[in-house]
């Protein structure tokens, strides 16, 4: 197809450069979607977004995909014997204080999603632009992915009530409507938090984070008047205080390897003062660094929990949620990832960091294929804060870019060597069946 030759470096720089070329426009997709934050499959304004770059690029792409996600493929010169996505996840948060968030919703993307599909659609361009595609042995699918916050559950519960959706998450939700099943691979970045007595951003590849089930949780007393009569009732928040407090009786038996995380809120703690509390309700998640301990962690929650409602006599109905599976980095795409971000930004700003012990769906997908998720430093203030702020403009939208296509080129160039020998050793922690078994186990 291709008639001169070029080397990888070659290609590699020529792709940089032509990213480099079009940072006016990625910069100002970053800026447009700030600037119209969308909640978890709400995200109609930004798929759109997505859809107009796509067709101005000339891309063919899927869109509605779990209600908002667009799928792109790029077809690699030499075959598409596999492919590599480049997810962008398309979601805000829920942060009223943010000065730009929505005054509608209060939704805002200081989790820095516009990033992702600045990103994502970076590479895009730069494949295209360069004329990459021509020497690749592998397709390339530019992926917009709704719904990574685990937020507005009960809205979600109800398109799942409704049938328009499974999961409360996006990427459960498109693998199970197999939306992966025709990829092999997935990179994707995330932005952070640069501390203010460090001058310079950095990429920090990531290594494993935190998975959690999520839980609701119900506790029925009995009303009656709280002064005159309280023995006639049967106080739910009571309950609940001392389900809490069977919980704290076993935290010592959480062992630091598994990073067990139960941090609950009360969410309706009773009705009126002077009434005996009937109706309380909890929310929680119960995190952990690896499903068996996820879900052991989880039993014995529940047993602690249930014992509360026992101690008074009310009850507790608990119901459980998947969540997210912990994250689990692919040590050789990360390897490529860091060589390429050590060119483009330095050895002394790349990094291998630790243990997280948040969560992302995109633990999920890294289950069942290889995946990098690295963490991008270029924001000051906190993840999900009032006072997030991008101050680094080429760490955020274009070094990110660089080094997913760099990867992908040492990936599919020289009949996919690379990738055909990374694949040929994976081992993955499940196969979607037994993946969907596991979400299933939630549906009883
Ligand atoms: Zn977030
Ligand atoms: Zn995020």
């Amino acid at each position: 197809m291709t008639t001169t030759t070029m080397t990888k470096e070659e290609l590699k720089k020529k792709v940089c450069q032509a990213i480099e070329n079009r940072k006016a426009d990625i910069n100002a997709l970053a800026e447009t979607i700030w600037s119209e934050p969308e909640l978890g499959y709400k995200e109609t304004k930004t798929a759109q977004k997505v859809i107009d770059t796509f067709t101005q690029l000339g891309v063919p792409f899927k869109d509605k995909l779990a209600l908002t996600g667009v799928k792109g493929r790029l077809k690699g010169g030499k075959g598409s014997q596999y492919s590599i996505a480049v997810i962008g996840e398309l979601d805000a948060i829920i942060c009223p204080d943010h000065p730009d968030a929505s005054d509608l919703s209060g939704a805002a993307h200081c989790c820095g999603h516009n990033a992702q599909i600045a990103n994502m659609m970076a590479v895009t361009m730069g494949l295209i632009d360069s004329g990459a595609m021509a020497y690749l042995s592998g397709d390339v699918v530019p992926f917009a992915v709704p719904a990574e916050e685990y937020v507005e559950i009960a809205y979600r519960s109800r398109l799942i009530e409704e049938k328009k959706i499974k999961y409360i998450g996006g990427k459960p939700e498109l693998i199970s409507r197999g939306e992966f099943d025709d990829i092999d691979m997935a990179l994707q970045i995330h932005l952070t938090s640069v501390p203010n007595d460090r001058k310079n951003g950095f990429i920090e590849l990531s290594t494993t984070s935190n998975g959690f089930i999520g839980k609701m949780i119900k506790y029925k007393g009995q009303s009656s008047h709280a002064a005159a009569a309280p023995h006639m009732g049967i106080n739910a928040l009571n309950a609940a205080m001392m389900g809490l407090m069977g919980v704290n009786a076993i935290r010592d038996t959480f062992q630091e390897k598994d990073y067990i995380r139960f941090h609950p809120i009360i969410t309706q703690g009773g009705d009126l003062v002077n009434v005996v509390p009937s109706d309380v309700r909890m929310e929680s998640y119960v995190r952990a660094s690896n499903v068996p301990a996820m879900v052991d962690a989880n039993e014995r929650i529940n047993r602690a929990l249930k014992a509360g409602a026992m101690s008074v006599g009310a009850t507790c109905e608990i119901k459980d949620l998947p969540g997210y599976l912990p994250l689990n980095n692919d040590p050789t795409l990360n390897k490529l990832m860091g060589e390429n971000a050590q060119h483009l930004v330095g050895d002394e700003n790349v990094w291998v960091g630790p243990h997280l012990t948040g969560s992302t769906d995109t633990g999920d997908l890294s289950h069942i294929m290889p995946v990098s998720h690295p963490w991008i430093g270029s924001i000051r203030g906190q993840l999900h804060g009032k006072d997030y702020t991008v101050f680094d403009k080429d760490m955020a939208y274009i070094r990110p870019a660089q080094m997913m296509a760099c990867t992908i080129i040492d990936l599919l160039y020289d009949d996919a060597k690379e990738a055909k020998e990374l694949l040929s050793n994976y081992k993955p922690l499940m196969n979607k069946e037994e993946y969907l078994a596991f979400l299933a186990t939630f549906d009883k």
